[in-house]
């Protein structure tokens, strides 16, 4: 059985690359259209596969072309799809994003077949078959919560990566055993300014008053911070020609994951984690740029 369920979404990414990004009303020129696979849940399934991990998914996608490429680009990256359905219903679930010259990304998403991932879904998986579970919150809170409650009951180690950002019941802060957020991700959790490391460990230092046992912070090109009871620590970035930063913290988080499975520290399991992060943003697109352990070993040596 696969170490890690990913209870996720799959999207379809229209990506153009831009000067700069469009003022409201304004028209600007761009690049040829790419349709690459992404969506936080496939994408970090992906991430964890190529680091060497075993995993399964659970899902949707629509009625409409992208839906079957979809699923075949999981499989053809050895993620287990058997339990990705294809809802008769909805369109598969789409991104469109557009990339500036800086490489920051502009993203406007449609949930579509993701938006009905329900708690129903999780019974295709035995939960307490799989060592971890992966989610983030491009699917219904109902369904992150079910199967974090789930996992709970099973044993499984959570890793919730609470994106795209947004408050969230006390539940789901203190159930899982790691919290993931970007900065902006916890400013909106928290409602706090975070804006750099010192008030990134403030925010966090919250989020632990409300029961959550290990926060860790990706901080972008300044690394990550883990904030917990035991430990406060930054772990620095390393160094990397930036060209597109999408997919950064979904690299990050199948590093971290497959790491901690190989009974890495959490320290260790971060470092390891930053640096897939940033050989991410050094090659365009979300599932394209993310790396494999062979090329995430021979960067960090
Ligand atoms: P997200 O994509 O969710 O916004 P981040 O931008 O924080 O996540 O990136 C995730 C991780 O990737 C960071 O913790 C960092 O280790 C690495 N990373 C991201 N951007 C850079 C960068 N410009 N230089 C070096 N590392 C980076």
């Amino acid at each position: 059985m696969p170490d890690i369920l990913v209870v996720g979404s799959l999207n379809a990414d229209l990506v153009v690359r831009a000067p700069h990004f469009p003022e409201p009303g304004e028209t600007i020129s761009g690049d040829d259209l790419q349709i690459i696979p992404g969506g936080k849940g496939a994408n970090q399934a992906v991430a964890a596969t190529r680091q060497g991990a075993t995993v399964v998914m659970i899902g949707r996608v629509g009625n409409d072309s992208f839906g079957p490429e979809l699923i075949n680009n999981l499989k053809q990256n050895n993620v287990y799809t058997s339990h990705v359905q294809i809802d008769s219903h909805s369109a598969t679930g789409t991104a469109i994003i557009v990339v500036d010259s800086n490489g920051q990304n502009s993203i406007v998403l449609s949930a579509g077949a993701n938006g009905k991932v329900s708690p129903a879904d999780l019974d295709a998986a035995s939960f307490p078959d799989h060592k971890m579970l992966l989610l983030q919150l491009e699917i219904p809170i109902e369904t992150v919560l079910s199967a974090t409650q789930r996992a709970r009951e099973s044993g499984l180690r959570i890793l919730l990566n609470p994106a795209p950002a947004r408050s969230l019941p006390d539940e789901l802060i203190s159930l899982p055993d790691f919290i993931l957020p970007n900065e902006t991700e916890l400013s909106l959790l928290t409602s706090q300014p975070v804006n750099d490391i010192s008030s990134a460990e403030k925010a966090a230092i919250t989020l632990l008053a409300r029961g959550a046992q290990t926060v860790i912070i990706t901080l972008g090109a300044h690394g990550a911070l883990i904030v917990s009871k035991e430990i406060i620590k930054h772990v620095p970035p390393f160094k990397v020609q930036v060209v597109d930063t999408t997919a950064a913290g979904d690299a990050f988080i199948g590093g971290f994951a497959t790491a901690l499975l190989q009974n890495k520290s959490i320290e260790e399991a971060v470092r390891y984690g930053c640096a897939c992060g940033a050989l991410a943003t050094t090659r365009f697109g979300a599932q394209p740029s993310l790396p494999t352990k062979e090329e995430v070993e021979r960067f960090i040596a």
